[in-house]
């Protein structure tokens, strides 16, 4: 096995990840519960983001079926490196417009489309990505429209979403786009805030959107820290890294 990640990894961290992966579905069926919501409601999807590829072999074996990555070169080059695991690839973090041809060509969700651009983008690539056989036929990629849910006065560009009076707009402009599917709506909590918050208002801003695209049915929010709170409020995903993987690199 090479070193650019294919490998076992070490027997150490089997077991980390191992424990990691069961430590956050126990938070998570613990919130279920909590919720009243049935078992099983909530889909983990662990981000892998700056770890190699040989975690996201260990995370398969130990029964992940869902990661999710944020940046290229990087998220292209482990979903190749793992394409023999059978995993369903989610693209969590924003995506640069001229970088969408390249997520359309691994991923399966995206959970981060907040502007009619990268919409078009997305629905370009993906069907360059059919036309050249990256994708099997048929392919379809489920998109998400991430809202952002700080006060209109504390919008930070950098982090990315939508204001919520365009998340329908957007949400049309998806559902009506070739080869992408509309799946539902994202948010980050705004750092520093009480997320429960937030993530009402999330759950508000999806339910808007369901009943004008009853299939839509997706509520990612929930992170490392705040898992629980979005659980309560009705998220149908997280996606959680560090409370599975450990404490992560800064990004650069
Ligand atoms: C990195 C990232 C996560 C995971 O965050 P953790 O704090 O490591 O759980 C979730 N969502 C998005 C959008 C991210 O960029």
């Amino acid at each position: 096995m090479s070193e650019d990640g294919a490998g076992a990894g070490s027997p150490g961290r089997a077991a980390e990840l191992a424990e990691g992966l069961r430590a956050v579905r126990q938070r998570v069926a613990d919130a279920e519960a909590a919720a009243g919501r049935a078992a099983g409601s909530v889909l983990l999807v662990v981000v892998t983001k700056t770890f190699p590829a040989s975690d996201v072999r260990l995370l398969a074996a130990s029964g992940a079926g869902d990661v999710g990555e944020s940046r290229e070169p990087e998220a292209g080059l482990k979903a190749a490196a793992c394409a023999d695991l059978g995993l369903r690839w989610h693209q969590v973090g924003q995506v640069q417009t001229n970088k969408a041809a390249a997520v359309a060509a691994w991923a399966d969700v995206v959970h981060s489309v907040d502007r009619p651009r990268l919409v078009a983008a997305l629905e370009r690539g993906h069907r360059r990505a059919l036309e050249e056989g990256a994708r099997p036929e048929g392919h379809v990629l489920d998109v998400l429209v991430q809202v952002d849910l700080a006060d209109d006065d504390e919008r930070d560009p950098g982090r990315g979403g939508a204001a919520p009076r365009d998340v329908a707009g957007l949400a049309d402009a998806v559902a009506a786009a070739g080869g992408l599917r509309l799946a539902g709506v994202m948010a980050v909590a705004p750092a520093g805030v009480d997320p429960r918050g937030p993530f009402e208002r999330l759950a508000q801003v999806a339910a808007r959107v369901r009943a004008q695209h009853p299939g839509a049915d997706a509520v990612s929010a929930g992170m490392s820290g705040d898992l629980e709170a979005a659980v309560a409020a009705g998220a149908t995903h997280v996606r959680v890294g560090r409370a599975v993987l450990g404490a992560r690199p800064p990004i650069v």
